[in-house]
């Protein structure tokens, strides 16, 4: 195995350094500071603020790395977009926005859309003119995806959709989302889905905002009342939707990049016990404390590795397939038992939410901790589903539903 990088990545890398260097100057006195106020995240101001380095980001060519270059992308290799995602990490810079459009509807329409969509939609995922949500689940059908209820009625050039989808991030802002409808009901659970483009703007959309626990993050329920959307808007054969939509979660289970992020939460953390006190001795000399970090570092290295191959996969041309979720069970699973250690090194102090005189770092554990028990072990489908798929599809044993 060659972990070296080729001069021409090598290249890459020193212009994405170079850049970050120069510009991540401009960016705002609160960025990366939780010691100093800022915007909320759901904001005007926030919102301005992530468009405009979004931008600036695109201007410079590092939206879209690994895409072809006719739809917008910059055309180099998945090894230069992970290149640039962990160049990101490192210098604690700001991603880009439109999450869903280009790491889930972009990578699904570019494998298996028209043209027309292709060129339709993929230029505007990129410059985030266009911003896309994901309205896969329903209040009945999360883990069971293949138990949707939401049905599409086929009425000469359209479908004419009614259901429920929950929760659907960004849709209040959303002008697009991937949409799985039922289209046969008659047919097997698996065979009678569809994935729709859905104009978030059509009438009949209604959008109900929500938020989660950590206070910061906001979700929705979609209601799509007689929405008529255009044949033109089908991804992949109708009835076959369902298999286009585990290409889409594909992509969601083999995102790169992660590792730093965490590296930084750990060299965080090491400050924080170099600098408090408990019994008159610093936090970095507490024996259990030291082992339980120790670990924690081990496993971030485990992960990079485990990345490192699921990259190798992709490069090879191979479906990431069942493994890909070894990564994201450990990766969900060990960022909750780092948040949870965070938490226990600072103490009840760590349980003070932004505003509080005496919260640590204005709140920023506390959010974390508790964003931390969402998207990574429930937000890509359950743990507990993985489990099964490794059970099943990597173990060989027999289904158990
Ligand atoms: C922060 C967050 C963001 C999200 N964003 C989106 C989004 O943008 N778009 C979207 O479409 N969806 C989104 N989701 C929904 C997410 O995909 C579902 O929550 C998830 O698939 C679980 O479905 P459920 O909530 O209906 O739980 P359920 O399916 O009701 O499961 C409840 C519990 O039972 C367990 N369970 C269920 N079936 C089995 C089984 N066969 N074997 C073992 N255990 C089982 C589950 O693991 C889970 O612990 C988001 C969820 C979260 C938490």
């Amino acid at each position: 195995m060659d972990f070296n990088y080729s001069p021409q990545e090598e290249a890459f890398r020193r212009e994405v350094r170079g850049w970050l260097a120069e510009n991540m100057r401009e960016l705002p006195p609160w960025w990366g500071r939780p010691d100093v106020p800022g915007p909320d995240v759901d904001s005007d101001e926030y919102r301005h603020f992530s468009f405009w380095w979004h931008r600036k980001l695109y201007d410079a060519g590092f939206v879209g790395i690994a895409w072809p270059k006719e739809y917008g992308g910059r055309g180099a290799t998945l090894i230069e977009q992970a290149l640039f995602n962990e160049e990101l990490a490192r210098h604690r810079a700001p991603g880009p926005v439109n999450v869903i459009g280009i790491g889930w509807a972009g990578p699904t329409i570019i494998a298996a859309g028209t043209e027309e969509q292709k060129k339709r939609f993929l230029p505007k995922i990129l410059s985030a003119e266009e911003i896309w949500a994901q309205a896969f689940s329903e209040p009945g059908a999360g883990s069971d995806l293949a138990g949707i209820q939401t049905r599409a009625v086929e009425d000469g050039d359209d479908f004419v959709v009614n259901g429920q989808k929950w929760p659907t991030g960004a849709a209040e802002r959303a002008d697009w989302a991937i949409l799985l409808v039922r289209t046969d009901p008659d047919a097997p659970r698996h065979r009678g889905i569809s994935y729709l483009l859905l104009d978030m703007h059509a009438p009949g959309v209604t959008v109900r905002p929500f938020r989660w626990m950590d206070g910061d993050s906001s979700n929705c329920e979609v209601f799509l009342d007689n929405v008529r959307i255009p044949k033109t808007m089908l991804v992949g054969k109708k009835n076959l939707g369902f298999y286009v939509a585990m290409g889409t979660l594909e992509f969601e289970r083999s995102q790169l990049g992660a590792t730093v992020g965490r590296e930084n939460i750990i060299n965080d953390l090491i400050r924080t016990m170099k600098r408090t006190e408990r019994d008159g001795q610093p936090l970095s000399q507490d024996p259990v404390l030291r082992q339980e970090l120790a670990q924690h570092w081990i496993e971030t290295k485990v992960m990079k590795y485990m990345g490192l191959r699921m990259l190798t996969s992709q490069l090879k041309g191979e479906a990431t397939g069942p493994k890909a979720n070894l990564g994201f069970v450990m990766a969900g699973e060990s960022i909750q038992r780092l948040q949870d250690f965070a938490i226990r090194i600072i103490g009840p102090y760590g349980q003070l939410a932004r505003g509080s005189k005496h919260a640590v770092d204005n709140g920023r554990w506390l959010r974390s901790y508790l964003t931390s028990r969402g998207v990574p072990t429930i937000g890509g489908g359950p743990v507990e589903i993985k489990r099964n798929i490794i059970a099943m599809r990597v173990l060989g044993l027999p289904r158990s539903y």
